[in-house]
């Protein structure tokens, strides 16, 4: 009965991913102070903030990477915590990395279905996500291509497609855009809206393109020197001059 329940509810308990409170430092540096966030599914919340504001400690602490110091990570209303990474991605918590985590040697293809086996996929279903998968990221024609000839924006959507192969609930991108060419954004905002609206996930967007994130997100959440500075819709965070000074003051002088 509770199962039913659970599901039943839309943004019940099952339906969230959430850091509460969450602390860590390392050696005396407060990389993320008392900072709560939720990415609920069917949604994608932004995450930015200007360099070491935390975003990658935050993605790691959810993930499973790393651990807070102080605070709790829930998903889907356990308490996930003390589990490490690759129990949370078999729970449906899925990542891209800052730098590509693909396996160098072995091809495009290879690489999403290897991504899909790692958590228990049976090698006909791992085949089929790669075919629709590659299809998804415009990736059909380096299919056979090693992973390491790749350019840097094409590796980044093989570690979209890596991530999605694992068919998440969640999934936590960390600058998929860095390294894309300015003309192929609207096309990867496009890949993230259907993250949301196809895959079901709800998703969490670290960039640092305001634009696209202003563009595909639903909620934003602003971090600066480890804490929340501002959260809420695009329109309220453009408008918050806090958040101006914070970030788009150091991106001017950039
Ligand atoms: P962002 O992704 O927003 O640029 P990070 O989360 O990478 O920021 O870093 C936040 C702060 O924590 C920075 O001051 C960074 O130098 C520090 N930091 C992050 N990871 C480590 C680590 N493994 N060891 C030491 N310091 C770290
Ligand atoms: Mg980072």
């Amino acid at each position: 009965m509770s199962t039913a329940a659970e599901t039943q509810a839309g943004d019940g308990a099952g339906d969230v991913l959430r850091a509460s409170s969450v602390s860590r430092s390392f050696a005396g540096v407060r990389a993320l102070q008392d900072v709560t966030l939720e990415v609920r599914r069917h949604e994608v919340v932004g995450l930015i903030g200007p360099n070491g504001a935390g975003k990658s400690t935050l993605v790691n602490v959810l993930s499973g990477f790393d651990r807070p110091d102080d605070g709790a990570v829930e998903l889907a209303g356990r308490d996930v915590t003390g589990w490490n990474a690759s129990r949370r991605a078999r729970a449906g918590l899925a990542r891209t990395f800052q730098h590509s985590r693909a396996f160098p040697s072995l091809s495009v293809r290879e690489n999403v279905e290897v991504a899909a086996l790692g958590i228990g996929a049976r090698p006909r279903e791992a085949a089929r996500r790669a075919d629709a998968l590659l299809e998804l990221l415009g990736l059909e024609k380096l299919a056979a291509v090693t992973a390491s000839a790749l350019s840097h924006g094409d590796e980044r959507r093989l570690g979209v497609a890596r991530a999605l192969a694992t068919e998440p609930h969640f999934v936590l991108m960390d600058e998929p855009a860095a390294g894309l060419p300015e003309a192929e954004l609207p096309e990867f905002a496009a890949v993230v809206r259907s993250v949301r609206d196809e895959h079901d996930a709800g998703v969490l967007l670290v960039d640092h393109n305001v634009a696209l994130v202003m563009d595909v997100c639903d909620r934003i959440q602003v971090l600066d020197q480890g804490r929340t500075l501002a959260e809420g819709p695009p329109g309220e965070i453009r408008a918050n001059l806090d958040v101006a000074a914070a970030y788009l003051g150091e991106s001017a002088a950039e």
